[in-house]
């Protein structure tokens, strides 16, 4: 069990950076309105994940550290998956490679309990824990005794800075949640709710104010494909592809349609090598997209790609159009 366990961990959890995103993308689906992510060197020796989520009663909070555990989801739903997780495996998966303690409280409930699972597996708890509503997980020494994983782990620097990357995804894809990150290892970043539909306050927070005060907002709809966000004008361009943001209801993704249909929006505005800045969201019918390919690498595949391309370059070319370019 704990073998099994271990080699379901390298499926989900290969760095700090998607401890975090499995962490935070289970807040979300918990209702949180605002999510603390602390982490100590680089995620290494710390990731704490405080939400003020519907938290989780006694039996949650034991099923939550089980293999193939899930509240959210039937099997025969996965063409339809509206929470983020649904495999179940994250958090036992966390807890056979790391010290993983999960305290939560509902809001009915006298006290909050806290679980603590310790490398080999074993459990202790649930023991009462003074605490508001929603749930706080600590993750401590991951890989620590998996030399064989932490050995691929790059500096602090750079898995704190993939940890910012992931946060930062998450923040644009729930304007309606509060983030803040911070820790021993970084400056705090803290980004306020901006309401709902506000995606481009949102955008101002996470890109700056600049990116927002040079881009046009994206609004069209194709074939039942909905393009929104806001691209960069040709003018504001960098040298590399860091600043594309790309996400499919709602999840960030990295996939070569979009940014190949990106690349083709702005080929006649001429760049030397210059990329331009984008924040792109495409909401589509959930079963024309598979995102089972591999949810933790944010894969996707279309089926119709030609359809999904024309959208994008249409929004784009509409939205310069109209600011004159
Ligand atoms: P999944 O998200 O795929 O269901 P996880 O291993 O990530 O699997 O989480 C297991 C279960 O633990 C979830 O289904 C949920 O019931 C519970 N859980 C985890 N994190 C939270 C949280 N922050 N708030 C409330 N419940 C949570
Ligand atoms: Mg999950």
């Amino acid at each position: 069990e704990d073998l099994i366990n271990r080699i379901a961990a390298g499926e989900v959890v290969e760095r700090p950076a998607s401890v975090v995103k499995e962490l935070v993308e289970n807040s979300i689906d918990a209702g949180a309105r605002r999510i603390v992510v602390t982490t100590a060197n680089g995620g290494m020796d710390l990731i704490r994940i405080s939400d003020d989520g519907h938290g989780m009663d006694r039996q949650d909070l034991l099923l939550s550290v089980e293999r193939h555990a899930t509240s959210k989801l039937s099997m025969d739903d996965l063409d339809d998956i509206r929470t983020l997780g649904f495999r179940g495996e994250a958090l036992a998966s966390i807890g056979s490679v790391a010290r993983l303690s999960v305290a939560s409280r509902t809001a009915d409930a006298e006290s909050g309990l806290v679980l603590v699972v310790v490398d080999n597996g074993r459990r202790s708890g649930p023991i009462p824990q003074a605490m508001n509503r929603g749930t706080v997980i600590e993750v401590r020494d991951l890989f620590a005794q998996v030399p064989a994983r932490r050995k691929f782990l790059k500096s602090a620097r750079a898995e704190g800075a993939a940890i910012t990357d992931v946060v930062k995804r998450l923040a644009m894809a729930n304007p309606q949640v509060h983030f803040v990150l911070e820790g021993t290892d970084r400056t705090a970043s803290n980004w306020p709710s901006v309401g709902e539909g506000a995606l481009q306050a949102r955008l101002g927070q996470v890109m700056g104010a600049d990116f927002v005060e040079n881009a046009v907002v994206l609004a069209t709809q194709r074939h039942g494909i909905v393009v929104a966000g806001m691209a960069g004008l040709p003018t504001y361009t960098r040298a590399n592809s860091l600043s594309q943001f790309y996400f499919v209801n709602g999840r960030s993704v990295r996939d070569k349609v979009l940014v190949g249909a990106v690349r083709a929006a702005y080929a006649d505005y001429t760049f030397r090598d210059r990329f331009p800045v984008v924040s792109l969201y495409v909401a589509i019918d959930p079963t024309e997209v598979d995102v089972n390919v591999h949810p933790a690498k944010a894969e996707l595949r279309f089926r119709d790609q030609g359809a999904l391309r024309g959208a994008v370059i249409t929004a784009i070319g509409q939205a310069l159009a109209a600011a004159g370019f």
